[in-house]
């Protein structure tokens, strides 16, 4: 009797944005296209991949440790093979290669459908498996035809528009590693959207470097508000989701179109990284806090309901007390319903790197808290006036740590980065929109229960 081999088993872990998600996911899809079988342990895979983040010294940090961490599985368990992707892999492979031996092979943000070739276990070590030219910043970018395996909930998926970026932005080295900016065809992304719709995606994010610069490449000028407008009519969707807008693209066509859409939430996420004029310069980003308080007016006249998310680096070279007091000062005037804070990091291969890194670290981590109580403050008070209303919130499944409650998001919050809603009483299924009664208000969670049909019938 003929035996027939088990399947190897691939465990990935996926480190960084979910820009590097989308990568990963296609990766995925590779290997189950392959005839592999992926693995949620490390412990218990055949071969391990790590999809690497390289954006500052906190992520490229946590790379390393993930990538350390798991070549001790091929000491001690039953890995054979370690196999290392992403931005890391894109600007430093060199020095990976060097100083982690145990590596045995790597894949390109050009190259992801290489994962096939760089995870079969009969090859020798990384001195057999050059891997593919890794030189320079990525040029590729994939479309509808490539497979891709879902890792987000079920009901839920970002949808990458555009990969690289063209700003100058002073303290970010994204664009040596993801390349210039160049768009996907709206032909591609529609045939994308309908193909995760039928999978049961309810909910698409929109990703970019600058979802707002969509389109500009392209021969057919199509813009992102075209975009909208063809996602719209994919049937099954019901909430197209916008991250990562550049300030100064937030055009009134945007605005208009996000108005007259039944599924675009009424959400932006404008990374906006300061409010003072002279570190926004600094910054090569322009701007300053009159021109963003005009522009977020304009967005509050069309969208007067619109949810507004930021983020703002503080500690960055010059930022004195003064200029990190105006930047408080306007979180504070415009009460951003969600707001992250993030500290200076001196980045190589950055044009901030010539500047000096004069905001001393302690310092630097005072700001972001200083800035981070004040936001907290913000949101609870934001949250208490929405107590005693019932509203509806798409259910994500149980709440991951515990397993107990049941958590969802109304349309003002996006996953995993803005707050949530935990449910405490009735059954709903994970993607349903629920009507929940918000009962209490924290600064980061909500918590509420879903309304019974009984009581729905009678109200
Ligand atoms: S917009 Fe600026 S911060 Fe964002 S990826 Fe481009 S250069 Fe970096």
């Amino acid at each position: 009797m003929t035996r027939v081999a088990a399947p190897v088993r691939v465990g990935f872990l996926s480190l960084g944005c979910p820009k590097n998600l989308v990568d990963t996911e296609i990766m995925l899809g590779h290997l189950r296209r392959g005839g592999y079988a992926l693995s949620q342990d490390p412990a218990d895979s055949d071969v391990i991949v790590v999809n690497t983040c390289g954006f500052i010294e906190s992520a490229r940090q946590e790379s390393i440790d993930t990538i350390l961490e798991m070549a001790e599985h091929k000491k001690t368990g039953r890995c054979r093979r370690l196999v290392v992707a992403g931005c890391l892999v894109q600007r430093y492979h060199f020095q990976l290669r060097q100083e982690i031996p145990e590596i045995d092979s790597f894949v390109s943000l050009d190259d992801l459908e290489r994962i096939v070739e760089a995870v079969k276990t009969d090859l020798h070590s990384s001195a057999a498996d050059p891997g593919t030219d890794i030189s320079g910043a990525a040029r590729a970018l994939y479309d509808h035809r490539q497979a891709r395996v879902l890792a987000t909930r079920a009901h839920l998926a970002y949808l990458k528009i555009s990969e690289g970026c063209d700003h100058p932005c002073a303290f970010c080295a994204i664009p040596s590693m993801r390349g210039a900016m160049r768009s996907r065809s709206i032909e591609s992304l529609h045939l994308e959207s309908v193909d995760l719709a039928a999978r049961g995606v309810k909910e698409l994010i929109l990703i970019a470097q600058d979802t707002t610069d969509y389109g500009r490449d392209l021969a057919d000028r199509t813009d992102l508000t075209g975009l909208l407008r063809e996602l719209e009519t994919v049937a099954g969707i019901e909430w197209i989701r916008l991250h990562y807008a550049y300030p100064n693209r937030i055009t009134p066509a945007l605005l208009e179109a996000i108005a007259q859409s039944a599924k675009v939430c009424r959400y932006l996420d404008i990374p906006l990284q300061h409010a003072d004029a002279a570190i926004l310069k600094a910054m090569k980003r322009g701007g300053s806090r009159r021109i963003f308080r005009k522009m977020i007016e304009q967005v509050r006249q069309v969208l007067p309901d619109c949810t507004l998310r930021t983020t703002f680096i503080v500690g960055f070279p010059g930022e004195s007390e003064a200029s990190f007091q105006e930047l408080c000062d306007f979180a504070e005037e415009t009460r951003f319903d969600h707001l992250g804070a993030f500290t200076y990091s001196h980045e190589e291969g950055t044009s901030a790197y010539g500047l000096r890194d004069d905001v001393p670290p302690a310092l630097k981590e005072t700001r972001r808290a200083r800035l981070m109580e004040l936001q907290s403050g913000i949101a609870l008070e934001k949250h208490r006036t929405l107590v005693g209303r019932t509203l509806p919130v798409r259910v994500d499944g149980l709440e991951s740590d515990t397993r107990m409650l049941l958590t969802g998001r109304l349309a003002s919050q996006a996953p995993d980065v803005d707050s949530r809603v935990l449910i405490v009483d009735g059954e709903a299924a994970a993607g349903q929109l629920a009507p929940v009664r918000i009962e209490q208000a924290h600064a980061y969670d909500l918590v509420g229960r879903i309304v019974p049909r009984s009581e729905r019938a009678a109200s």
